[in-house]
C-alpha cells in the first residue's frame, strides 16, 4: 500500500546525444519526484524528451546518448539507503539488480522486450530466476499466476506459446506479467496502450490500476493523451524540449494550469460534438532539436510571449508547495528591464 515516501528523486538530469550533425540535448534539466504508491504521469508532446528522460532512470539510454550530468536518486525501502542510478555503470551487475526487480519497464511495442524467439512463459520464467534465486518449478507456478491475473484465458497453456501467436492486447497483458514477476516497487509504463484499441486500451489502464492497487507500486506513466491522464494520474509533470515547465497534483493541472504550454495542450483536446473549424490546435511543431530557439524554447509558439522570452531562460517557480511553473509570466520582474511587451510571432 502507498506510504507516499519519496522513490525517486532526480535532479537536475541531462541526458545528450551526441551525432555527427551535432548535439542533441533530449533531456536538459529535468527534476522529478515521485513517491511510493502514486501515479505520475509524463506529459508532452513527441520529441519533448519523456521516453529518453525514463530510459536514463533504467540506465539504458541508447548511443550516441548518454547520461552527461544530474542525480537519479533511488530510495528502495525508506531506510535511507540511497542509490545513484546517474553513477552507476549501465552494464555492471549493480544497475542489472535494479532493473527489471525494483524497476520495471513497460514499452509501447510489446515486442521491444519479448523476444519472438522463446515462449511467453519461458521469458518470465527466466527473469524471475534470475532476480530471485527461486527454481524453475516455483517460478512456472508463480508466471501461470501472473498471466492470470492479468487476465489472460487459459494460461497454463498459454504459458507455452510464442509471443507471434498472441493479439496485440494479450502482448501487452504477458508484458505487464513480466514486468510485475519480480514485485517491482517501480513501474515505467512508456505509452504502453497507443497502438491498441480503445476498448483494449482501456482494459489495460484499468488492469494497471487494479495492480498498482494491490502491489503499492509506483507508477511513472508516460503519455501525450491527457484522457489517459485525467483517469490514472495522482500527479502531472509536462514536459517541453527536455525540461520539465509545470508539475501539480491533478486536479489542478487541469483546473487551473499555469504555464501557457500546459494551457495549450488542453485547449486542443477535441470535444464530442466539436466542428473541425473548433478544434484549437498548437500553434506551429516542436523546434527542430538542433535549432533550439534561445530563451524560452516555447516562445515561437506561445500565444503569451514577451520580449524578453525571446532572450531570457525562465527558471522554476514555486507558486504553492505542490505547484511548480517554468515561465517568465511567474517569475518576479526585479533586476530586468520591464520588457512585458508582446513579441513578434516568428
Ligand atoms: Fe510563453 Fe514566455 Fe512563459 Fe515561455 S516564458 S511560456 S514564451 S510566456
Amino acid at each position: 500500500m502507498a506510504d507516499n515516501r519519496v522513490l525517486l528523486e532526480v535532479r537536475d538530469l541531462k541526458v545528450h546525444f551526441f551525432t555527427d550533425e551535432g548535439v542533441v540535448k533530449a533531456v536538459d534539466g529535468v527534476d522529478l519526484t515521485i513517491e511510493s504508491g502514486k501515479t505520475l504521469c509524463l506529459v508532452g508532446e513527441s520529441g519533448c524528451g519523456k521516453s529518453v528522460a525514463c530510459r536514463a532512470f533504467l540506465g539504458i539510454v541508447q548511443r550516441p546518448g548518454r547520461i552527461v550530468s544530474g542525480e537519479i536518486l533511488f530510495h528502495p525501502d525508506g531506510n535511507g539507503a540511497t542509490i545513484d542510478i546517474a553513477a552507476m555503470d549501465p552494464k555492471g551487475a549493480e544497475i542489472r539488480q535494479i532493473r527489471g526487480r525494483e524497476i520495471s519497464m513497460i514499452f509501447q511495442e510489446p515486442m521491444t522486450s519479448l523476444s519472438p524467439m522463446y515462449t511467453v512463459g519461458n521469458q518470465i520464467i527466466e527473469n524471475i530466476v534470475l532476480h530471485t534465486r527461486d527454481s524453475k518449478e516455483i517460478a512456472r507456478e508463480r508466471t501461470i499466476q501472473l498471466l492470470d491475473q492479468v487476465g489472460i484465458p487459459r494460461p497454463d497453456r498459454l504459458v507455452d506459446e510464442y509471443p507471434f501467436r498472441l493479439s496485440g492486447g494479450m502482448r501487452q497483458r504477458a508484458m505487464i506479467a513480466m514486468a510485475l514477476s519480480c514485485n517491482p516497487t517501480m513501474l515505467i509504463a512508456d505509452e504502453p496502450t497507443t497502438a491498441l484499441d480503445v476498448t483494449t486500451q482501456a482494459q489495460i489502464i484499468d488492469l494497471i490500476l487494479d495492480l498498482q492497487h494491490e502491489y503499492g507500486m509506483a507508477v511513472l506513466f508516460i503519455t501525450h493523451d491527457l484522457g489517459v491522464v485525467a483517469e490514472l494520474a495522482d500527479d502531472v509533470a509536462v514536459m517541453y524540449l527536455g525540461k520539465v515547465v509545470e508539475r501539480a497534483p491533478v486536479d489542478t493541472i487541469f483546473n487551473d494550469p499555469k504555464h501557457p504550454y500546459t494551457q495549450s495542450l488542453l485547449r486542443s483536446i477535441p470535444k464530442i460534438a466539436m466542428r473541425r473549424e473548433e478544434l484549437d490546435p498548437i500553434k506551429g511543431m516542436v523546434p527542430n532539436p538542433f535549432r533550439r530557439p534561445d530563451g524560452c524554447t516555447f516562445h515561437p509558439r506561445c500565444p503569451k510571449a514577451m520580449e524578453v522570452c525571446r532572450h531570457v531562460v525562465p527558471s522554476v517557480t514555486q507558486l504553492d508547495p505542490n505547484h511548480l511553473v517554468r515561465c517568465l509570466l511567474y517569475e518576479s520582474q526585479e533586476g530586468r528591464p520591464d520588457e512585458s511587451a508582446p513579441a513578434g510571432r516568428n
